[in-house]
């Protein structure tokens, strides 16, 4: 499935996470600081605009080189992850996706230049529900007046646009959803307190508040009432991408594990050499394996035009499940030293995991994704 410019690419990237982006990894996650120090690398590596086209300034490539990014970046440093594929699938992507050609070139140069964009879905009372959302704009004029609060908001402290949600109606039981492009500096856009979370620390993740935002109707995104079905879309692709994160934590832990048990010897022998550890270096290598194929056919999938949705639920649901079972099986080869903060990556990893199987729609939506296309099917015939 992979060609030649994969690889490469696969080697390219690997040398760039470990020379710029693991010396950092576990210090960041310590003193819980977003990694500033990487976006330079990562626009200079083309990270930040691997979807956007080059007549934006992007340097466009197809999904699975950029399932790759996220996953090598990912093995090495979960925060650095999550910022990649927050940006890119879930902040460029609607733009290019939904947004006018004014919109495409006000806002995809800055985000190929480094500069980060959000995602605003998720709310206090919206969030496996995310069509229930309450934050509300109403017309006046040539704008949009919004109010309301989105939470969970990966890079929210650091982006200096987001692209949110909603409701266009004034009927409470309406779900007719928007979405806009907002920018941090306009009046009425507030940034939360960061929160403190059990893993990816390295990451900001604050709530976003709106109190009369006055948007002009030149940021709505796409058309009026299209919103929540935009989102849907965006999160199909967002999915890989979370795909990949887990599947780079994963082998991060998996590298772990595998060197550590041919290194540690108790019993007068490496215990690698214990038939139960190495079932379970085998176990996690194929189950690994397994994830990474169905995240490049998602990825596969998507630039061929093909129906992919419940694809890409899939290779997310089993690459989380996956990669948490890596991140488990690794601290139990590790015995004590895993269970310490620092020493090596085991822990971080196994805290920052949990997420995928959270975010982008917890592994219990990514069920209930999978059947309904199932049934659907069964309908059909
Ligand atoms: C670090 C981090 C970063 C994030 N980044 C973003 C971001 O950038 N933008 C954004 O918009 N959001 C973001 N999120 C939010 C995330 O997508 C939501 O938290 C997630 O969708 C789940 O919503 P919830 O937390 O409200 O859980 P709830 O919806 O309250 O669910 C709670 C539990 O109930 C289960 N459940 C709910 N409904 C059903 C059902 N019908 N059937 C079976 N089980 C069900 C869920 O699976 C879960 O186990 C982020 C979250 C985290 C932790």
């Amino acid at each position: 499935m992979l060609e030649k410019k994969h690889l490469e690419f696969r080697e390219k990237i690997r040398a760039f996470a470990l020379e710029q982006i693991e010396p950092l990894a576990n210090t960041l996650d310590t003193e819980q600081r977003f990694h500033t120090e990487h976006m330079k690398p990562l626009t200079e590596m083309g990270l930040l605009s691997m979807l956007i086209p080059e007549e934006y300034g992007g340097k466009p490539t197809d999904t699975i080189t950029y399932s790759i990014a996220v996953e090598e970046a990912s093995r090495v440093c979960g925060s650095t992850g999550i910022t990649l594929a927050a940006h890119n699938s879930l902040g460029t992507f609607p733009i290019l996706k939904f947004g006018t050609e004014e919109q495409k070139k006000r806002y995809l140069p800055r985000a190929a230049n480094g500069e980060l964009i959000a995602f605003g879905l998720s709310e206090p009372d919206a969030g496996s529900d995310a069509g229930g959302t309450k934050t509300h704009a109403h017309r006046d004029g040539d704008n949009w007046i919004i109010n309301g609060s989105k939470c969970w908001i990966t890079s929210a402290t650091k982006a200096f646009a987001t692209i949110a949600t909603a409701r266009t109606s004034d009927n409470p039981e309406d779900r007719t959803i928007t979405s806009f492009i907002l920018e941090k500096d306009w009046e009425g856009y507030a940034v939360g307190k960061k929160e403190n979370k059990l893993g990816l620390r390295g990451s900001d993740t604050a709530f976003l508040h709106f109190d009369d935002l006055k948007c002009p109707v030149t940021n709505q995104l796409g058309k009026e009432g299209e919103g929540f079905k935009q989102m849907l879309i965006t999160l199909d692709g967002g999915r890989i991408s979370i795909g990949a994160m887990a599947l780079g934590l994963g082998q991060g832990a998996f590298d772990c594990a595998v060197k550590y048990a041919a290194e540690r010897v108790q019993f007068g022998k490496p215990i690698a050499y214990n038939q139960a550890i190495q079932h379970r270096l085998a176990d996690m290598a194929t189950e690994l394996e397994a994830a990474r194929l169905m995240i490049y056919e998602a990825s596969r999938m998507k630039d061929a035009g093909q129906p992919f949705s419940h694809y890409s639920a899939m290779a997310k649901l089993y690459a989380s499940e996956v990669a948490r079972r890596a991140a488990e099986s690794t601290l139990t080869i590790l015995g004590s030293v895993g269970y310490l903060t620092g020493k090596y990556p085991a822990e971080r990893i196994w805290r920052d995991v949990k997420l995928c199987e959270i975010g982008e729609g917890t592994s219990e939506i990514q069920r209930l994704v999978i059947a309904r296309h199932l049934l659907k099917q069964v309908q059909k015939t």
